[in-house]
């Protein structure tokens, strides 16, 4: 497969600033004054019912579990909490996502994983969305299928992007300079709503990072400011909600915790939708940062921060 587009020179430092510089386009939250700092999750037993895990960076770093990991989630069923992935995952097919944890070692059903990719198939399986002809920013050989029935793939051999109703950026994988081209120059021809299915700006690979389909989307509206873009997937409120409406009885929002490494996606979005929030800070794209300045750059506290879960 095409490797994903690397942000050349583009570090986690270059992500912050950028999420910073695109904030007015992100939710907005209320939090708390300080967070308190604690040694592990299970300090926080009893101050929540439930916890929805981000995926990379507080489960897994690339294909290995984060240690300890697979023990805190069975330590919290064993307790009777309720658990959940919250991952902002769209690249790969919906039906493959318990198998990719259960080869980590978790035991996730797949009513306890909500992707973005699932929360964007959720809106265009709807009318009038349905019926729509769309041109799709992804890799062809991923079961496109099973989000929408009319596509074509931006940089496909069919691909005109002058006749579809509108755009889907749900990977860059394999995506080039030539595709944002010819993307934005449909756009600036005949304006039409684009959909993300991962509001990511960047995701780590090997060698670097890659640029997501969130980074795309916000360039084209620093240059197109009136485009109709909708954002599915964290820090917005849809992810949250399917989250929040899968977990049974009747769970008061400030008895669930949302657990992750990102300020601008987990942890602004926890607190967007009302939910309690837990930074995991050794594992992911904070590692190395000095957290505390980032923290108060960012102007988004967590209610309370570990090392690892
Ligand atoms: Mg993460």
């Amino acid at each position: 497969m095409t490797q994903p587009m690397l942000a050349a020179a583009a570090g986690p430092q270059w992500a912050f600033e950028r999420y910073q510089e695109v904030r007015s386009r992100l939710p907005s939250a209320r939090f708390a004054a300080n967070s308190e700092h604690c040694s592990s999750l299970f300090e926080l037993m009893d101050r929540f019912d439930a916890f929805l895990f981000d995926s990379f960076g507080v489960l897994n770093v690339g294909d290995m579990p984060v240690p300890g990991a697979t023990a805190c989630i069975e330590a919290l069923r064993r307790a009777g909490k309720q658990v959940m992935v919250l991952t902002n995952a769209a690249t790969g097919s919906i039906a493959s996502l318990p198998n990719k944890y259960s080869q980590l070692g978790f035991d996730f059903t797949s009513n306890e994983i909500v992707s973005s990719r699932q929360v964007l198939a959720m809106s265009l399986a709807q009318p009038p969305l349905v019926d729509w002809q769309w041109a799709i920013a992804a890799p062809g050989n991923v079961a496109i299928e099973e989000i929408v029935k009319n596509y074509s793939i931006v940089g496909g051999r069919d691909a005109g992007l002058s006749d579809v109703d509108g755009f889907i950026l749900l990977s860059t994988s394999g995506w080039n300079e030539g595709h944002a081209t010819a993307l934005r120059h449909a756009l600036r021809e005949r304006p039409r709503p684009v959909l993300v299915g991962n509001p990511d700006l960047v995701a780590p690979r090997e060698g670097g990072l890659s640029l997501e389909p969130g980074s795309i989307a916000h360039q084209l509206l620093d240059e197109m400011p009136g485009l109709d873009v909708s954002f599915f997937g964290k820090p917005f409120g849809n992810a949250f909600e399917e989250a929040l409406r899968r977990l049974l009885g009747n769970v008061c929002r400030d008895r669930v915790a949302m657990v992750g490494d990102t300020l601008h996606t987990d942890i602004l979005g926890g607190a967007a939708a009302g939910c309690g929030t837990v930074l995991v800070t050794d594992w992911g794209v904070l590692k190395g940062f000095d957290i505390g300045e980032a923290v108060s750059r960012a102007g988004i506290v967590p209610d309370f921060i570990v090392p690892s879960i």
